[in-house]
């Protein structure tokens, strides 16, 4: 049907790149289209990796590939090349530009960069809602015409204009692009011709590049086209030619050339939306305004940050923590009885498989599943930070303080995406235009406290100090803000000096009201994620642990019957205790928690109920029936809920009656207990260095793999050992403090 004036290489294939400013609304677009789950959120600058999805229309298939976030087509962030080498090298069919309604005349100025490529284009009007609400009146007919490209109005987030907006590439794809494009000054029209002549006798240059776009990004004095072009046949002279008219005229002008024309430019949009454009008087814009005004102050900008994140913890913990008792009670009582009698089953009762299975495998696993709610939360409300808008005025109330460790604002997204996992975080440096800032960052990382290391944190904090816990969590996360600053200050004036900062290029996106459907796939991508990359780690570590208690070193025991401490596993955390010794907790348990908890912090406490053989496996031999356990799993889940329920008054300061009524378990009595005799009767000091020696030492394996990746061996090693020796000074610290104060 449409095949006219439509060339490619495969007829039935056609190529779609997403492309626009970052928040405009790509994800939720390319979402929309493929069906994919993609990262969506409030928030500038989230993607930098470009995504490609499919879709089946008709017996056709649209390769869409959704660009990262740019205000321009310039070569100066990692955003914009990875998005420009795409357009340049695999010249999509078309290009959907996506445009905020609200925000047109910033939004024009790349889709002037696009239409100036000579692709096909397509103009998604985006947030028409928000442009409704706010009183904008934007006469499409006009812009349309005004500009020489098809527009489709849309909201994404509720997928209203999606089937326009097929229907529209695919047609944009098929008419030759005849866009209408700014005419800038005689001088600088005068020396595009002339370039243009010269790229139009050469067949090999004139086929690769739009030769009114090249001439224009030569004379600009784009260094990354030149470099691309000098390679082609009859590319040296033309640089050579563009390189002297380029002076010439900038001696003309008095003025550099680059800026004469973005200045042209956002003259001719200035225009343009001045045309289309009608504003109705409306109230939204101010009372935005008017948080910001607040929100965003110098003296209660910080002091309010500190509050949002005190009740992001608050809820993660307290809303958490009756799902966690609920899949702990579920795994160690009735999933584990019924392994033990599906084992004995089939003639393995009693054996070392059913150590492995229940010891090793349920034990580990459970141990991980069992934080799941907690996580969950935790993405959660981070999400609704994010979704909101806040999140981005969080970032500029700290961009003073980033500011003063010498790294832009921009660096505060990796360090934020760090409180949930280390490893995106490291790779969400990638935002960042340079390379000392991106490798100061990711040092600085791995001390925002990652979601994994919270389970250790919550049940330290409830064993050692159960009145205060709250503010004992939220006092370790401000504690790993205070060292990543102090570390950040040091490397500034030691082996990473300040190169000049850039300014704060961050725009304010608008307050929103949180898009569940946006949250929810956040939340279960993050979840997801997490569980990927805990599940096999933690099921090989977990089985490890296990198999080096099982060997017996010494004559005691024989396999997988060997007294603990007398295991390999026993020995080397044995090995370990005379440099924990000064911080406390020099049990070996101790050690072969913090040893595994070097491969992830998930694995913390499971090892610990290996070693303090507690994991509550004492009632799997009892007799029950399977409809029993079900009973007993359906009756827990609905004191979760009720407990849930009750946990939200406490949130805001009412307490319904305590919820540590219940008998202690026993791994907290036993780690209590331990860490009384190591510590010779400073139990809480002991307890806090703990978790202080958590939150400072390495995150996990995969954050120094992905430092590795990223930043090279070097750094990653740096990275390592730094952090142990900080982690034992600061425990150090802390367990003689807590000693002299007498905890
Ligand atoms: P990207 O940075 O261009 O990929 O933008 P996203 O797709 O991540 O969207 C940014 C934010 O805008 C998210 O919170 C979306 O839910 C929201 N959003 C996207 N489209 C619309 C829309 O048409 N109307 C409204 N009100 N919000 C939208
Ligand atoms: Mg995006």
């Amino acid at each position: 049907m449409i095949t006219t004036g439509f060339v490619s290489a495969d007829s039935r294939v056609l190529s779609v790149a997403l492309a626009g400013n970052p928040n405009a609304g790509k994800s939720t677009i390319f979402n929309a289209l493929t069906g994919a789950r993609q990262h969506v959120g409030n928030w500038p600058g989230k993607t930098v990796e470009k995504k490609t999805g499919e879709l089946f229309l008709d017996g056709r298939r649209l390769n869409i590939t959704d660009l990262p976030g740019t205000y321009s087509l310039s070569a100066y962030t990692l955003e914009e090349i990875v998005a420009r080498d795409f357009l340049l090298e695999e010249r999509p069919d078309v290009v959907v530009a996506v445009v905020d309604a609200t925000n047109l005349e910033r939004n024009l100025y790349l889709v002037v960069q696009l239409l100036e490529l000579g692709l096909p284009t397509l103009l998604v009007l985006n947030m028409m809602d928000v442009a409704g609400e706010q009183g904008l009146d934007i006469d499409t007919v006009e812009l349309s015409l005004s500009l020489g490209v098809p527009i489709v109005p849309t909201v994404a987030s509720r997928e209203q204009g999606i089937d326009d907006v097929i229907a529209g590439a695919c047609r944009a794809a098929t008419e030759p692009a005849n866009p209408c494009l700014p005419e800038y000054l005689p001088q600088v029209e005068r020396e595009i011709a002339r370039l243009q002549n010269i790229i139009n006798e050469h067949d090999a240059i004139r086929d690769v590049y739009s030769p009114r776009w090249l001439a224009l990004r030569l004379l600009e004095g784009d260094s990354d086209v030149a470099e691309r072009v000098g390679s082609l046949p009859g590319g040296s002279s033309l640089l050579a030619e563009a390189i002297e008219r380029g002076a010439v005229l900038a001696a003309e002008l008095e003025e550099d050339v680059d800026l004469t024309i973005a200045d042209q430019r956002y003259r001719w949009i200035h225009a343009l939306v001045g045309r289309v454009v009608r504003a109705r008087p409306a109230h939204s814009l101010s009372r935005s305004d008017r948080i910001d005004r607040f929100v965003t102050d110098r003296r209660f900008g910080i002091p309010i940050f500190l509050l949002a994140m005190w009740i992001v913890f608050k809820f993660t913990t307290d809303l958490s923590a009756p799902w966690v008792d609920w899949l702990d009670a579920v795994l160690t009582g009735p999933v584990s009885r019924w392994a033990v009698a599906v084992l004995g089953a089939v003639g393995m009762g009693g054996t070392w498989v059913e150590s492995l299975v229940v010891d090793g495998v349920i034990a580990g696993v459970g141990g991980v599943l069992a934080f799941i709610p907690v996580l969950a939360a935790l993405y959660f409300a981070l999400a609704i930070l994010e979704d909101s808008g806040y999140m981005a005025r969080g970032a500029f109330v700290m961009d003073r303080m980033m500011n003063r460790i010498g790294l832009h604002g921009r660096s505060f997204l990796p360090l934020m995406v760090g409180f949930g996992c280390s490893v995106p975080a490291i790779y969400a440096t990638r935002t960042l235009t340079n390379n000392r800032d991106r490798i100061l960052t990711g040092l600085l990382v791995p001390f925002m406290s990652c979601g994994a290391r919270l389970p250790v944190y919550v049940l330290f904090a409830a064993i050692f100090l159960p009145r205060s816990s709250s503010l004992v969590i939220l006092g370790l996360y401000l504690l790993g803000v205070i060292v990543a600053i102090l570390v950040g200050l040091t490397l500034q004036r030691t082996i990473l000096p300040a190169t000049a900062a850039p300014g704060l290029v961050m725009e304010l996106p608008p307050y929103r009201l949180p898009n569940w459907r946006g949250i929810r796939n956040n939340v279960w991508l993050r979840t997801r994620s997490f569980l990927q990359h805990a599940a096999s780690l933690i099921l090989v570590t977990s089985m490890a642990i296990w198999l080096l208690m099982a060997i017996p070193t010494g004559g005691q025991g024989s396999f997988a019957d060997t007294p603990m401490a007398d295991s390999a596993f026993g020995r080397l955390s044995t090995a370990l205790t005379p440099v924990l010794r000064p911080l406390g907790f020099g049990s070996w348990q101790s050690g072969g928690a913090l040893i595994s908890g070097l491969v992830a912090k998930e694995v913390v406490i499971s090892t610990m109920a290996q070693t303090y053989g507690t994991e509550a496996t004492e009632d799997v031999g009892q007799p029950t029936t399977f409809f029993g356990d079900l009973l007993e799993i359906a009756s827990s889940f609905i004191q979760a809920v009720i407990d849930t329920l009750k946990a939200i008054p406490g949130m805001i300061g009412i307490n319904l009656g305590s919820a540590e009524e219940s008998g202690e378990p026993e791994l907290s009595a036993a780690i209590r207990s331990s860490f009384e005799t190591t510590s010779g009767g400073h139990a809480a000091a002991a307890g806090l260095a703990f978790m202080v020696f958590v939150l400072l030492y390495t995150p996990c394996m995969a954050t120094i793999a992905a430092e590795r990746h990223e930043f090279g061996r070097r750094w990653a090693i740096l990275s390592l050992v730094g952090q142990l020796i900080i982690a034992w000074v600061g425990a150090f610290i802390v367990f003689r403090l807590g000693v002299a104060l007498g905890g």
